[in-house]
């Protein structure tokens, strides 16, 4: 008689609207301490896998900073070193996953798997997804995920990478995407499959710091915006910026000169773009366009998209603050 190996999927539960219900004392839904009877709501149907719950947090995910999100992935990958740990199911807010997913993707070196989900409705809402969005990601822990894909988020049927997925739509179940690169695997029925294009493995980039730089604003740039944000942050002592241009990344003239005296001052500047598409291109010439502010030493960081983009600088500055060590780190994104 074969005996199957008993394996242990370990769930953190950070937060988010998988956790939430109406609170007393509270207008509107909020934290409310359901982890342990959602858990106890949903058992495996699979016979040699167990859950191990870990009360992480109770937060709403616009409160999660770098810093608890590094934590978060440095706790999963120590548990991830246990042999009987199978995997690893993180619950989230939806709001910020795609960011704690892509740090957890920079900086846990596992090969087990690391999935994120939520939900979009509320515990005790009705047609609540979190039920099903853990069974299923609990699923997809156990599939054989393809070597290199790192971590990922799984939300109504579909795993997408985590460096690829973005949240699309603020309220409907069907809330991520990853618009040009397609998914990893879906929901059929009772199993979760792979899809098609991941026979062939994708070389895994994590960066594995051991420390981060949260100093780090976001930018995006409107038209007619003058210079006095970056200089702001500049005398705030940011570390880094990040920069979403227009279409292919360009951004005014009137801020070409700031970002050129950050760098100058050994601040990286990296340009992504307020596209929901096609990334960041060193096409333009003109005072502020791509191809001139990547002459002048600004980043360009293909398809990642803004919010990513500044997790991958926390972890870069976290490793050096060498310039070009920083810009070969994104060429590798
Ligand atoms: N605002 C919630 C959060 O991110 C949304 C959600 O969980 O879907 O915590």
């Amino acid at each position: 008689m074969t005996m199957t190996k008993q394996q242990e999927i370990v769930v953190f539960f950070t937060g988010g609207t998988i956790g939430m219900s109406p609170a007393e004392g509270v207008t509107g839904v909020a934290p409310n301490d359901n982890f342990h009877e959602l858990l106890n709501q949903f058992k495996p149907q699979e016979a040699n896998v167990t859950l191990r719950p870990v009360l992480w947090s109770d937060k709403p995910s616009p409160h999660m900073t770098p810093d608890d999100m590094f934590r978060l992935a440095l706790d999963v990958e120590k548990t991830l070193v246990e042999p009987s740990v199978a995997g690893a199911v993180i619950l989230h807010g939806t709001d910020t996953l795609a960011e704690t997913a892509y740090m957890c993707d920079m900086v846990i070196a596992s090969d087990k798997p690391v999935i994120l989900t939520g939900s979009m409705r509320y515990y005790s809402e009705s047609g609540y997804d979190g039920i099903r969005n853990l069974a299923n990601t609990v699923r997809a822990c156990l599939l054989p995920l393809p070597p290199g894909i790192g971590a990922c988020i799984l939300m109504t049927d579909r795993i997408f990478a985590a460096r690829e997925a973005v949240k699309v739509n603020s309220l409907n179940v069907d809330a991520f995407e990853s618009r040009e690169a397609g998914v990893v695997g879906y929901v059929a029925g009772e199993s979760v499959v792979l899809a098609r294009r991941y026979s062939t493995p994708t070389p895994r980039r994590g960066l594995h710091p051991e420390a981060i730089e949260e100093r780090v604003p976001l930018l995006t740039a409107y038209t007619g915006m003058d210079r006095s944000l970056i200089d702001h942050c500049r005398s705030l002592g940011s570390k880094g910026i990040v920069i979403e241009g227009f279409g292919a990344g360009n951004v005014p003239p009137t801020i070409a000169t700031a970002l050129e005296e950050c760098l100058s001052d050994n601040i990286p500047v990296v340009l992504a773009t307020r596209c929901i598409e096609g990334g960041v291109w060193p096409i333009y010439g003109y005072p502020g366009g791509g191809a001139d502010l990547e002459s002048k030493g600004v980043i360009l960081c293909g398809r990642l998209g803004g919010p990513k983009a500044r997790i991958r600088l926390i972890c870069a500055l976290g490793m050096t603050s060498d310039m070009r060590k920083i810009r070969q780190i994104f060429s590798e994104a």
